[in-house]
């Protein structure tokens, strides 16, 4: 049955092959393809759950919420899926709010609302729906809460997202928790801050954030964090408020490449991280993972174009782009990338693998080691579950590509296909 081989199969991925086919979990990719075309996402609920619960088994000795952060992947099929299982959600937007609403109308009261640019009527619409928490990034937008929450006779829970001023290892794009960084608060002007927000009878300070960025794969960073943000609320008590959250943010990284790697394990390191940085701390704790969750869950389904030799060098160039999964572009992320069809002999070649849209930039691989493959095969790009769909765009006029969610050996089809009629609604002429 399922052929074991010491490649990507050995990471926690839900895609294997089976009888020299590839599968996700009980789903042909090829059948996939076949009924929804390509470009396709695929998902796998089970992975999906299975990451959600190992946060909630790794923290399950301490009052917590896992607040899964929308912007990783937003698909309402998704979010519903991990809000019947309790979670909570990270929210950067109105448009995120709404998403959280429709998708499981209660989860509203456990939204934690993060970024540094809230809008009027977002606030409005959050205090509105009851969430849980504010993380507030500055005094003016703490000045704003106050307003808005009195216009409305609501008291806002808020908490600050202190700037930690730790260094965490990961692209410079997606590292945030130094002071040279536009996020958060100096940790050091946070105390005098809650001790001017505690005189509005709107606002109510009731926790402390911090969120250090994006793919960090060494944990020390997050103890480092953890421990100042712990300081400050020590402080904060002797102040008289009463912090009730500590917000220890998201940014737990996977590997995305094909050596071993252990999801389980790794939050446990995780977990122990960030309980040594909160000693006794005994606030009520939420987390924000987003990339950990959905990132090895999801892939992208591309079927080869053509294979051209241009000079010395090879081009592998898919019905992806790079408007369907911006990673490499905007990274020079590293994605996996595997033949739906299990290569029999050796026969490889070495090529960049491309999309059609016309930028250089446009690259899934450069230079990559490929079983040889050859115009109508099928393609997986692994581990696009995260910052996938969600960085999707139209560029070149391109529809985005469909979304599917297997569980187990049934599919539903989660977003369909877009077409042209749709990208060119919203213009006037
Ligand atoms: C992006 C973001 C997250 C999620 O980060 P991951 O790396 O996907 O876990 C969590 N919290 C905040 C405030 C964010 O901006």
């Amino acid at each position: 049955m399922t052929k074991k081989t010491p490649t990507f199969q050995d990471v926690a991925r839900p895609f294997t092959y089976r009888r020299r086919r590839l599968f996700c979990d009980g789903v042909s990719l090829a059948d996939l393809a076949e009924q929804h075309g390509t470009p396709l996402y695929v998902y796998s609920a089970e992975q999906i759950s299975h990451r959600f619960q190992l946060f909630e088994q790794a923290f399950s000795d301490r009052p917590h919420t896992v607040c899964y952060a929308v912007k990783a992947n937003s698909s309402l099929a998704i979010l519903r899926l991990l809000a019947r299982q309790g979670a909570g959600f990270d929210i950067v937007s109105g448009g995120e709010l709404e998403r959280v609403g429709r998708a499981h109308k209660p989860a509203l009261r456990k939204v934690v609302f993060s970024g540094v640019g809230k809008q009027p009527w977002e606030i409005d619409a959050a205090l509105k729906a009851g969430i849980l928490l504010f993380n507030v990034e500055s005094e003016t937008e703490l000045e704003l809460l106050a307003s808005r929450a009195q216009a409305l006779k609501v008291r806002a829970r808020f908490a600050l997202r202190v700037n930690p001023d730790v260094f965490a290892e990961t692209h410079p794009y997606i590292s945030t928790g130094l002071r040279e960084h536009k996020f958060g608060i100096d940790i050091k002007i946070a105390r005098a801050m809650y001790h001017r927000a505690a005189r509005s009878k709107w606002l109510d300070p009731a926790g402390v954030s911090v969120h250090i960025g994006s793919q960090i794969r060494k944990v020390d960073p997050f103890t480092a964090a953890l421990a100042r943000v712990t300081s400050l609320i020590a402080d904060l008590r002797t102040d008289g408020h009463e912090i009730r959250y500590v917000d220890a943010g998201g940014g737990l990284g996977i590997d995305y490449s094909d050596s071993p790697f252990h999801p389980a394990q790794q939050v446990q390191k995780y977990a122990a991280a960030l309980n040594r940085g909160l000693g006794g701390e005994a606030a009520h704790l939420l987390l924000e993972p987003g990339r950990f969750i959905v990132a090895q869950a999801g892939a992208l389904l591309t079927r080869v174009l053509v294979v051209k030799k241009n000079g010395a060098k090879t081009f592998v160039i898919t019905d992806a782009a790079m408007n369907d999964l911006i990673r490499p572009a905007l990274y020079h992320a590293h994605h996996e990338i595997v033949p739906v069809k299990e290569p029999a002999g050796k026969s490889e070649l070495t090529a960049d693998v491309v999309g059609p849209v016309c930028e250089s930039g446009d690259f899934f691989a450069r230079d990559r080691n490929l079983p040889a493959v050859k115009q109508g095969d099928l393609v997986l790009i692994l581990d696009a579950g995260a910052y996938g769909m969600t960085l999707t765009s139209n560029y070149n006029s391109r529809p985005r590509p469909a979304e599917v969610l297997v569980d187990g050996s049934s599919v539903r089809l989660i977003r369909r296909r877009e077409t042209i009629r749709d990208l060119l609604s919203p213009e006037v002429l």
